[in-house]
């Protein structure tokens, strides 16, 4: 188990600057995300941790122990501290030199009764006795998954372990199997993904990236209520929050009102008081809380024109035409019971403690709610 720190990390490759002033401290234990679009820096990031590649500028350290160029990376196994345990995006067991049939005899007799642990909780019990190349993709990750969870290593370090099932049911499998394999270790994970879902229900913080950026970090489920900007607020959620652009009219203690391109006015319970009627502003609505409204409501709706629906049968994925939204698009999830028709006209209610706010800058306004209530959909479009 080791914490590790990094005090301003910098990475540049030449002129090209991939990593700028990264600072983090991922907690001894913990299961930490790295998530961003393709290319933000977060290999690189996972690299230069495990001590693969130098760093231009800055600190890192790993249970303490500083390490600053690759060389140190490297001589941190010499000094038999800390083992790091890498599991890279593709072809982990060739990389490694993990070949699966090693699996039976390669380890000391402490290391086995979890090796069958691993590799029944991962499902490749079947698998062991294979040469890797008689392994699909998604087998030889999670093969390397187990060889991995098998080394205990002081931090593990995963760069989109379930890059390679090319289903979906692989994938999520081997998703929903992962927490129990390393639950029990309690050791501190790193982990890299793409993808937002995997990085909500598996992480206890995520980091959220964007160009060599840290954007913010937190749980899950601070991201998902309190992001700190725009960047944030698109980024976690599915499907994507719907931005609008708007103008802040005014600002009491406690609530913001702005108005929309049509010219609705519209409530949001946060905190804007360091802004001022006039500025411009991005008013923010998650689909799942964007609700079909009643008459005589009480306001905070607007009419939006169904151009397309989707039945997911759980939920119904309504598109309305909306200026000023992105696309001029919003995106509403309903109940699965609701079946509103391609053309209807469609009044939306939003809740105004579920909206979000930003400012110009992009910057979110502070939300003045602990939880976004379950509620946000008021069933009037019958099926
Ligand atoms: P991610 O893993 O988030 O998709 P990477 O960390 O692989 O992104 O890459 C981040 C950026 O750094 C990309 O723009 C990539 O082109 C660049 N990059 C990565 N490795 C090198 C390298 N060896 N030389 C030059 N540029 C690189
Ligand atoms: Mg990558």
């Amino acid at each position: 188990m080791a914490d590790v720190r990094l005090v301003n990390v910098q990475k540049s490759y030449g002129d090209t600057h991939v990593l700028r002033d990264v600072n983090l401290e991922v907690r001894d234990g913990e299961f930490m995300v790295f998530v961003g679009p393709s290319g933000c820096g977060k290999s690189t990031l996972l690299r230069t941790i495990a001590g693969l590649e130098d760093i231009s500028g800055g600190e890192l350290s790993i249970g303490g122990r500083r390490g600053q160029r690759g060389a140190a990376g490297r001589a941190r196994h010499r000094d038999g501290v800390p083992e790091l345990c890498a599991v890279p995006a593709h072809d982990g067991l060739r990389e490694h030199g993990l070949r699966p049939a090693a699996g039976q005899g390669a380890q000391g007799r402490d290391r086995q009764p979890r090796w069958h642990n691993a590799a029944k909780i991962l499902h490749i019990e079947h698998l062991l006795k294979r040469k890797p190349k008689e392994l699909s993709g998604g087998q030889r990750q999670r093969v390397a998954i187990g060889r991995a969870i098998v080394r205990k290593p002081e931090v593990f370090l995963f760069d989109e372990p379930l890059s390679q099932p090319r289903r979906r049911a692989a994938r999520e499998d081997a998703r929903t199997r992962l927490p129990s394999c390393t639950d029990e270790l309690k050791t501190t994970m790193i982990y890299v993904t793409h993808d937002q879902v995997e990085a909500m229900t598996l992480a206890d913080r995520i980091v959220v990236l964007s160009a060599g950026r840290i954007e913010q970090v937190g749980s899950p489920l601070a991201l998902y209520e309190h992001p700190d900007n725009l960047f944030v607020a698109g980024f976690i959620g599915s499907p994507k929050m719907n931005l609008i652009g708007a103008e802040l009219v005014a600002v009491v203690a406690g609530e913001a009102t702005v108005k929309l391109p049509d010219g609705s006015l519209i409530r949001a319970r946060v905190d804007a008081t360091r802004a001022k009627a006039g500025d411009k502003v991005t008013l923010g609505i998650r689909p799942e809380h964007l609700g079909a409204a009643e008459g005589g409501s009480d306001g905070n709706t607007i009419d939006a024109r169904i151009t397309f629906v989707e039945s997911l049968g759980s939920s119904t994925q309504a598109y309305s035409h909306f200026a000023g939204a992105e696309d001029d698009t919003l995106t509403c999830q309903l109940d699965g019971r609701l079946r509103p028709r391609q053309g209807d006209a469609m009044p939306l209610w939003l809740p105004p403690e579920a909206c979000y706010l930003f400012d110009a800058q992009g910057l979110a306004f502070r939300r003045l709610v602990q939880a976004t209530p379950a509620a946000g959909l008021r069933p009037a479009v019958a099926a």
